[in-house]
């Protein structure tokens, strides 16, 4: 058993990473490394689940947004419940998506009659 200095914990030697000159292992636990390597790279934790994770526009992390039921539509770049705003895998919202068709038909019209 080895303390680790970052969250004092007496862990099992399996639980560090070997340290990078081969004798021994790291000071810090394979979890306190990991978390310091996430933090880094992503800056803030997700504000649902509190992991350091990639974040979505809306400071959740995929994992949470997927739980929550929200998807982002790739044209408004809102944040809606799935179930209600979107057509089964469709990445625009329903009222993007209509919005579109309306334009589609609008412009058909125009070709048609040449307005
Ligand atoms: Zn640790
Ligand atoms: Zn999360
Ligand atoms: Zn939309």
């Amino acid at each position: 058993m080895s303390k680790c200095t970052t969250c004092s914990k007496e862990c099992l030697t399996s639980d560090f990473h070997e340290s990078p000159n081969k004798k021994g292992h790291t000071a810090q636990c394979k979890a306190c490394r990991s978390e310091v390597y996430f933090k880094n790279k992503y800056g803030l934790p997700c504000v649902s689940c509190h992991l350091f994770k990639r974040l979505e526009t809306n400071s959740l992390c995929r994992d949470c947004n997927n739980e929550v039921g929200l998807r982002c539509c790739i044209r408004c770049r809102e944040w809606l419940p799935v179930l209600v705003e979107f057509y089964e895998n469709r990445n625009e919202c329903k009222a993007c998506y209509k919005g579109k068709q309306v334009l589609q038909t609008l412009a058909k019209i125009d070709q048609k009659y040449g307005v």
